[in-house]
This record gives C-alpha cells, structure tokens and sequence, in this order.
C-alpha cells in the first residue's frame, strides 16, 4: 500500500484517496473545431509510461482537495507531490528531489522489495588471501 502525502493532511494511507489519471491534460481550446477522432483522443487517449508519470489524486477521505503527483509506474516511488495548476517538475528538480526524499520514500515504499538492495559483503575479506597468495615470497609455506 501506498503512504500518500497530502498537501494539506500530511501522510495518509492510499485507501483514503481517489486515482484521478493522467495529469496535465488541457481541454481544448475550442472544442467544436476538433475532428471526432481529435476529441476522441482528447477524451480517451493517454500516456502509458515506463517510469516517472503525472497524475491526478484526490484525497476523498480526508480534505477533499485534488492535487498532482509525479509517481513511478514501475517503482511506485512518489517523486513529487505538487498543488494543482503548478508545472510538473523537471528532470532536473526531480533528481535533485529523488536525494531528498530517499528516506521518505523508503518508508512509504515499505511493501516493495526494490528499497533493501545492500552490496555484496565478501569481497573485502577476498581480496587479502589473494594477495598473499600471488606474492612470490612464500608461496610454499602457504601451500603446506
Ligand atoms: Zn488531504
């Protein structure tokens, strides 16, 4: 499950909230002008990304407010939580935000399984025996 963090209420429960789809999605300007296939892509057609996405979230429970979120499709890591109207934030402010946020995230991603990626701990002790053993000095006492 999702920790959502509202604008107004903080961290609430993703039960608490409504998926409002993608977001930044304009209305057209002049809408009796499109062709049918024109307003059908406007109506239906959206983005299908692989990575970070914009979209739209109510808190239904709680203020009742929209607002955006930039989200990962394939992490489920929350990026960006910004009010409605607002631009979505960039690559460049959202690598700078992805640092940040990092412990936050973790604890909102508690179900995944991608947060405990540790590094192998064996190379260090590995790496002493070897070096002993290729020294020419010797190499027959280390042998018996
Ligand atoms: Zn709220």
């Amino acid at each position: 499950m999702l920790l959502i963090s509202c604008p107004n209420c903080g961290s609430r429960d993703e039960t608490e909230f409504h998926y409002g789809g993608q977001a930044h999605v304009p209305y057209p300007e002049n809408p009796n002008e499109l062709t049918d296939r024109q307003w059908a892509e406007f109506l239906f057609y959206r983005d299908n990304t692989k990575g970070a996405f914009a979209e739209r979230w109510l808190h239904s429970t709680g203020c009742r407010q929209w607002f955006n979120m930039l989200r990962d499709t394939v992490t489920y890591d929350i990026q960006a939580v910004y009010p409605m109207g607002t631009p979505r934030p960039d690559a460049a402010v959202k690598a700078t935000a992805r640092t940040t946020p990092e412990t936050g995230t973790a604890s909102t991603a508690a179900d995944s399984t991608t947060t405990g990626s540790a590094a192998p701990s064996t190379s260090t002790t590995s790496i002493s025996p070897s070096t002993s053993e290729t020294s020419t000095t010797a190499p027959e006492g280390a042998i018996k």
